[in-house]
This record gives structure tokens, sequence and C-alpha cells, in this order.
């Protein structure tokens, strides 16, 4: 098993070498990086693709960086800066509830614990993982509902939650591939092993995968 996924995460990388310019790769690996703004990034790229999240970080990150300047911000201010990300209404709501709450409860710094920020609504285990993996260089697989599918196709993990699969995941996945993993499958899970209906005929790693495994047999 060990082998197999190291030939896929090798033959992953490979074909999908941009995972590494993701705007939240290029946070993590900023020496600078800022985890306020990291946070805020990450919860721009939910449900849109990265072009629109640079683009929505972008705008923001010219006028506000803090949570006290996201909260000098209009409703209006805000969600025309993070427009590009779509559900900018929701969204924008989001932003000021997390601004609010890390100012008030955390003394204005992102908190690093796992249960205090998703203590935090609107921040999610793959959110929490993805602060505490870029911006404190924590050892957690950021799991979403890509990296939940793919690895229960691959037949990785045989679960029904993804904080199921993050469990079986930290069991079975060299440490090595930890942080690239997340971006990487969800690259491949937007591209080709698609929730709805995966291109097997196109995939890299058909060769791999218990699904097609499956298919192939009936
Ligand atoms: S063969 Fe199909 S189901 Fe399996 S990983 Fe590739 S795209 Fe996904």
């Amino acid at each position: 098993m060990q082998e197999n996924i190291k030939k896929i995460m090798e033959i992953l990388k490979s074909k999908f070498p941009s995972h590494e310019k993701t705007t939240l790769n290029r946070m993590r690996l900023d020496e600078n990086r800022d985890a306020f703004k990291i946070l805020i990034s990450c919860l721009l790229s939910l449900r849109t693709q990265d072009k629109n999240t640079e683009k929505a970080s972008n705008k923001l990150f010219t006028v506000a960086t803090t949570p006290e300047a996201i909260l000098a911000l209009s409703d209006t201010e805000l969600e025309n800066l993070i427009f590009s990300s779509g559900h900018y209404k929701k969204k924008s709501r989001t932003l000021k509830h997390v601004s609010e709450t890390i100012l008030k409860e955390f003394n204005g710094r992102v908190p690093e614990e796992k249960e205090e920020l998703m203590s935090i609504k609107g921040i999610g285990p793959k959110t929490a993982n993805i602060v505490l993996a870029f911006a404190f260089g924590e050892e957690v697989i950021p799991v979403d509902v890509h990296v939940h599918i793919v690895s229960n196709r691959l037949g990785w993990v045989n679960t029904k939650t993804p904080e199921k699969t993050e469990k079986e995941l930290e069991k079975i996945l060299p440490k090595e591939y930890w942080k690239d993993f997340n971006a990487i499958f969800v690259q491949f899970g937007k591209e080709i092993c698609i929730t709805i209906s995966p291109k097997c005929s196109a995939c890299p790693i058909n060769n791999y995968c218990q699904k097609i495994g499956v298919t192939k047999h009936r």
C-alpha cells in the first residue's frame, strides 16, 4: 500500500506541478507569512477556482490586512473587494464575523489550536488544518471534499466523512507528502477525478485505482 501511495503521489506531483503556485501555497512559502491573511484567503478560496481566490485576496489586501481593517470596511466595500471569489455576500459576512471573533476572543491573533479555530463560526476542519499547516507549520492533512472522494475512489480509505478520511490518511500517507497533499488532490479532483463524472480514461493513475478496477471486473 505505502509503495503504491508513493508511486501515485510522484505521478500526480509531476502531472500537477502548478499546485506549488496556488495562492495559499505561495503565502505558505513567503518568509513574512501572515496567519490572518492565510486564514482570510482560505475562506475566500471556498467553492471557487484559485485564480478567483488570488484576485479577491490581492484586491482585499491592498486595503485591509488586519481584523480591525476588515471591520472598518462597510459591507458594500467588502463585498466589492471580494466579489471575484463568488458567494461574496456570504463570504463578506464570514470575514466580518471571523475578524470580530479574533479581536474579541483571541486578542487579535489567529489561534494556533484546531479546537479554538473551529470554535469560530465559518471555520471548518479543512480551513483550520490549512491554517495550522500553512501558517504555523503543523503536520496536519487538510481534507476537503476532493481529498475525501479521491482517497475513497483510490481505495486508500473506506470512509463516510472528510473527518474520518483525515484520521485514516494520517495512518497511511508518508509525511513527506502531507504539506502538498491537499493542493495536489484538489487540483486532481477538479480536473480529472471530478466528483460527478471522473475522467477515468484520461487519468494518469487509473492503473492504481480501485474504483476503475471494480468497474473493469463487473
Ligand atoms: S481512475 Fe477515475 S476514479 Fe480512479 S482516480 Fe482516476 S479519475 Fe478518479
